[in-house]
């Protein structure tokens, strides 16, 4: 049963249903996935020209079927390159394609080669898969689990090295056929290890579109919306985990928590559009002041939660006081004119044996404080509590 034709065929319906799922994903707009569907069509028809070979025109079973396989694989490349935002010099691999088709013609009509024909698209092939396999490692994006991307560059290498192999045997005079149908043990091997290729590829680039998808559900879960910063449940959880950290390390880990005052003001005064603009401006403004690893979250509404590792609560109170006083100093050029704010903090640090949550009830006291003081300023609990 394990001959040439079922070999082509089986990896045929193999494409079909790689086009199926692929199809599954074209209306969540992942880049890639129209060119990677395009590309299992292309091979669907490359591969049943193959099959052809011995019975159909030799244009149809060794040219066109060669062209349009190498042109299946470069949109493969192509596709991969969209989905991570590297768009790709197009007529360099179009050109490549043209090269085979030019290649197919000279070793088919003008000197007929089937080992010539086998180390061109071999060649192509290879040069491909490596191309692929660096495109993936390297521009992987690195906040996302490895294994997708680590699956569709290993199954890359190893095909590559498959081409090569073949590509070389070939070319050095190793093996010799002369149809691609031939009941030959290493053309057997060749045509098995293609079938695999067809489904890892497929299976592994299905894997980044689901990661891409997992990707935009974890950033609605985690973000809010208006501010871009961490929505309330994603700072409680790694909240959790910084305090872990600290209380294994036994560092400090300071918490704040900020309100902006009499926003409600602001919104009567200059609507609730200037009200959003204002949470974006507060938002953006305390984030880029903040340091490399400090945690920022939306509580809800106009509050904010910070937490700073490895920070006590007087270096919070300084390093928040410091942002205070400049929000309170400058006018902000992208808010509705004569719209100032200021905002008030209350902060704490952690004490041994407690959660995060009575650790941001003790700053929320301060808070509470801070306004009863009369707003714009920051407080510490132990200042308050002395
Ligand atoms: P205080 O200084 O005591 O904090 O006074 P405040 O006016 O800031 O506090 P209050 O709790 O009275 O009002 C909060 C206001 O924040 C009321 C609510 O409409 C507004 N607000 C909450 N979330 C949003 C939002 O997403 N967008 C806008 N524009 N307003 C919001
Ligand atoms: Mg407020
Ligand atoms: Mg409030």
């Amino acid at each position: 049963m394990l001959n040439p034709l079922s070999i082509l065929l089986v990896t045929v319906l193999s494409s079909a249903m790689a086009m199926a799922v692929l199809g599954s994903l074209w209306r969540v707009a992942i880049p890639g996935v129209g060119h990677w569907i395009v590309a299992n069509a292309l091979a669907i028809v490359a591969l049943l020209a193959f099959s052809l070979q011995g019975i159909g025109p030799r244009w149809l079973t060794f040219i066109a079927s060669n062209t349009l396989l190498a042109a299946s694989l470069w949109l493969v490349v192509v596709g991969c390159r969209h989905f991570l935002g590297r768009p790709p010099r197009a007529w360099l691999g179009y050109s490549g394609v043209a090269a085979v088709c030019v290649g197919m013609i000279y070793w088919t009509f003008a000197v007929p080669d089937f080992a010539a024909r086998v180390v061109v698209a071999s060649a192509f092939h290879a040069a491909l898969y490596a191309v692929l396999a660096a495109t993936i490692l390297r521009y992987r994006p690195k906040d996302r689990p490895r294994y997708n991307y680590y699956f569709v560059a290993i199954a890359s290498v190893l095909l590559c090295a498959g081409h090569s192999f073949r590509g070389l045997l070939y070319g050095l005079g190793h093996l010799s056929q002369n149809s691609l149908m031939q009941v030959t043990p290493s053309n057997i091997i060749f045509l098995a290890l293609g079938v695999l290729a067809a489904p890892c590829l497929s299976i592994g680039v299905v894997m980044l579109a689901h990661d891409r998808l997992a990707e935009r559900l974890e950033r609605l879960a985690n973000v809010d919306d208006l501010t871009g910063v961490l929505a309330r449940r994603a700072f409680i959880t790694r909240g959790e985990a910084l305090l872990d950290a600290a209380r294994q390390d036994g560092t400090p880990l300071a918490a704040a928590i900020i309100d902006i005052d009499s926003f409600k003001a602001v919104n009567d005064r200059h609507g609730h559009a200037a009200g959003d603009r204002t949470l974006g401006h507060f938002a953006a403004f305390v984030a880029a002041g903040l340091r490399e690893g400090d945690l920022f979250g939306r509580l809800g509404g106009e509050e904010f939660g910070v937490l700073c590792p490895a920070t006590d609560a007087a270096d919070a109170v300084e390093q928040l006081d410091r942002l205070r006083a400049s929000l309170a100093a400058t006018a902000a050029a992208d808010l509705p004119g004569g719209l100032r704010y200021t905002f008030s903090v209350g902060v704490d640090e952690y004490r041994r044996g407690e959660s995060l949550a009575q650790l941001m009830a003790r700053a929320d006291g301060a808070l509470y404080a801070a306004k009863a003081a009369g707003r714009n300023r920051v407080m510490a609990a132990a200042t308050e509590t002395a």
